[in-house]
C-alpha cells in the first residue's frame, strides 16, 4: 500500500506530481492541485492475487451455480439443425423424441428440459445449458468485484454445511 503524501489516503493509483515546488506522490483527487508529471499504477500484483483468489472461489463454489436453459433454446436448435442438414423429423429421431417436441421446441411452444437440453446439445454442438448463480448466495456475495476473502469462502462454507445438514442432504 502506498500512502498520499497530501492526504495519506491509501491509494492504488499513485500520480507523481509537482506541487508547489515539489515532487509528491499523491492520490488522483489530491493530484488536482498540481502538476502531474507520472502516473503510476501500484498494487497490480496484489490486484492479481485478488482476482486469482476470486477465481478459485468461484470454482469452489460451483454447487452454487445451477443449470438453466439459454433464453432463446428455439433459434439455436432451428438455426443448429439447418445448418446440419436435418429435418424436423431426423433431428427428433436421432434424439429419439417425436416430430412435434422438436416443432414445439423451435416455435418456444414448449420448454426446454434438461435432459433433452444434454442430449441436443451433444447431437448439434450447440450449447443449450448455462451455469447461472443460484439464488440463495446471489444477494450475500459478489463475486464479479474480486474482493472475495479467504474469510467470505469459510463463511459460506458454514453456511453450506448447515444447510446440507438442514435439508439432510
Ligand atoms: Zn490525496
Amino acid at each position: 500500500m502506498t500512502n498520499c503524501d497530501m492526504c495519506g489516503k491509501n491509494v492504488e493509483e499513485i500520480f507523481e506530481s509537482i506541487i508547489e515546488g515539489s515532487m509528491l506522490k499523491v492520490c488522483n483527487a489530491c493530484s488536482s492541485y498540481g502538476k502531474v508529471v507520472s502516473v503510476k499504477k501500484i498494487n497490480t500484483e496484489n490486484k492479481k492475487e485478488k482476482l486469482k483468489l476470486s477465481e478459485q472461489l468461484k470454482k469452489s463454489l460451483n454447487e452454487t451455480y445451477i443449470d438453466s436453459i439459454v433464453v432463446d433454446y428455439n433459434n439455436i436448435i432451428k438455426e443448429a439443425r439447418e445448418k446440419k442438414g436435418l429435418k424436423q423429423d431426423e433431428l427428433a429421431k436421432i434424439a429419439g423424441e417425436r416430430e412435434s417436441v422438436i416443432q414445439n421446441l423451435e416455435s418456444k411452444k414448449l420448454e426446454l428440459n434438461l435432459g433433452l437440453a444434454r442430449k441436443l446439445e451433444s447431437i448439434l454442438s450447440v450449447i443449450l445449458v448455462e451455469k447461472s448463480e443460484n439464488r440463495l448466495y446471489e444477494n450475500k456475495i459478489n463475486l464479479k468485484d474480486g474482493a472475495l476473502t479467504i474469510g467470505d469462502l469459510l463463511d459460506i462454507k458454514k453456511k453450506e454445511h448447515a444447510n446440507k445438514k438442514t435439508t439432510g442432504y
